[in-house]
């Protein structure tokens, strides 16, 4: 399966609720083997007193030729970010959708459990890896310049 981005990224900035520290977000669709494939939400923080993470949604479903149905779609989430003891960024699987617009798309956003018995969770830990890598957002946010 080859992945890819979608063509169109957008990006957004607003207040972190914590510290009011900007937040910066990157969303895109990301496709596998030239069809829409995942949809994925990547909040970069930059807490004023707190370790700099990014938490990563990633939607997996149908997509496409007038599909409204929402109702195979299923979240997943990371976060991103320093642990102690090691010297790389480290993925936590979390409770999805926590700093995300309500919206049907999202489907069932599975807690940290849930993800963990999810069939799926191999292909989101596969997009998640993706948008790390390839998001120059979260590429810069996460590993630096
Ligand atoms: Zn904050």
């Amino acid at each position: 399966m080859s992945l890819t981005f979608g063509p169109d990224r957008r990006t957004h900035v607003f207040e972190c609720d914590c510290c009011h520290a900007p937040v910066e977000r990157a969303w895109n669709f990301v496709h596998a083997d030239g069809a829409p494939y995942a949809v994925y939400f990547a909040n970069c923080y930059h807490h004023r007193d707190r370790d700099h993470d990014a938490w990563i949604d990633v939607i997996l479903g149908t997509w496409g030729a007038g599909s409204d149905q929402w109702d195979d779609h299923v979240t997943f989430a990371c976060r991103v970010g320093p642990v102690a003891g090691q010297d790389t960024p480290a993925s936590t699987l979390v409770q999805a959708g926590l700093a995300q617009p309500d919206a049907p798309v999202f489907g069932r956003k599975l807690d940290r459990e849930a993800a963990l018995r999810h069939p799926r969770l191999p292909e989101f830990w596969q997009v998640s890896d993706f948008v790390l890598e390839h998001d120059p957002l979260v590429r810069r946010h996460v590993y630096g310049a």
